[in-house]
């Protein structure tokens, strides 16, 4: 474990907001190379910046210093320019009664905007337009309308429907009920392929979005690379996005990805503080034995990610980071800097 330096740790606690910002919109948007990113917020807390990470974890905690931080909780929308419309992550939906009582903050008067009311008031779709769900991970904030678009194929990487539906896994019972029924009916697409590859999603439908496996936060975490390009910038590099998943959740993790939350599954094995007596019976037997596998994987995937965002100059999308959730990262030697978007 390293120490910060000072001026980094003074600008971490810089970033976060005294309090919540007076309002905050449903969707912020974003265009690359002809593709449209439509980041829409289902719901917003305050929470203690130092939530979710254990001051046992990291040198530099508490950060908090009388300051809140806003966690959204989003789902990302890509229109390609054939019309086909892809979600990143199904969001919250009725778990959202879960989070507000995890949290313990929820923001008053301000309910959460529902996905079916921000497609049809905001873009005038329905939820059958949704003719792709690419999900990050199973957790419950990003798979809670799964089940409500009746054309999607919905699409995991293998590792990650193996970890979710294992016995041992603490959501297997809710990744059951949530994508049997699709596999059932033909609509569930398991994605294979290691993290140095762009793994295709669909080379016909949508050839602009590719997997990149980022496991840490769960075993078969993906982040979803998007590289637009139209007609005119063919002389110049593609326009790129990744939509980073929970890879991070707080921007004070691009500034140090070392921050593990307690929901990092690669880290609950070295956490005897977790109130779980049975962390071991959580983990496939295959990950057991594995020795790629370890407490600071996810730490490890965070500055593989943000190397690549950075080098590609590409736009950070995120699903917690606080309004608009998206941004710029620069790589200064390893040392990463966040820049959120200008709010159109
Ligand atoms: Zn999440």
């Amino acid at each position: 474990m390293t120490s910060l330096p000072n001026e980094v740790y003074e600008r971490i606690k810089s970033k976060l907001h005294p309090s919540p910002p007076d309002s905050w919109q449903p969707l912020t948007r974003a265009s690359l190379g002809g593709i449209q990113i439509l980041n829409l917020t289902e719901a917003c807390y305050e929470v203690d910046p130092d939530f979710p990470f254990h001051p046992d974890s990291h040198p530099n905690l508490p950060l908090k210093d009388g300051r809140l931080s806003l966690m959204r909780f989003g789902i990302c929308l890509v229109r390609l320019p054939t019309g086909t419309n892809v979600l990143l992550d199904a969001g919250v939906g009725p778990w959202i009664e879960e989070v507000e009582k995890c949290s313990g903050h929820p923001v008053p008067e301000k309910p959460p905007h529902a996905l079916d009311k921000i497609l049809q008031e905001e873009l005038g779709l329905s939820l059958e337009d949704i003719h792709f769900v690419v999900h990050s991970h199973c957790h419950g904030d990003h798979v809670g309308w799964v089940g409500s678009f009746p054309n999607a194929v919905h699409v995991l990487h293998s590792k990650e429907y193996e970890f979710a539906t294992y016995s041992g896994c603490p959501w297997k019972q809710d990744a059951v009920d949530r994508f049997e029924p699709l596999k059932e009916q033909g609509r569930l697409r398991l994605l294979d392929g290691d993290d140095d590859n762009n793994i295709p999603i669909d080379e016909e439908k949508c050839p602009q979005l590719t997997a990149v496996l980022c496991a840490g936060h769960t075993p078969g975490h993906i982040a979803v690379r998007i590289e637009g390009k139209t007609a005119e910038d063919e002389d110049m590099p593609p326009q790129v996005a990744f939509y980073i998943g929970d890879a991070m959740h707080f921007a004070h993790q691009v500034l140090d990805p070392d921050l593990v939350p307690l929901f990092d599954c690669c880290a609950w094995k070295s956490r005897p503080f977790l109130p779980m007596s049975n962390v071991e019976t959580t983990w496939m037997p295959a990950l057991r034995n594995n020795s790629k596998w370890h407490a600071t994987t996810s730490c490890e995937a965070r500055r593989k990610l943000l190397k690549r965002i950075a080098a590609e100059d590409a736009l950070l999308i995120s699903p917690h980071f606080s309004p608009p959730g998206m941004g710029t990262v620069e790589d200064a030697g390893g040392q990463f800097t966040y820049m959120a978007a200008a709010i159109e």
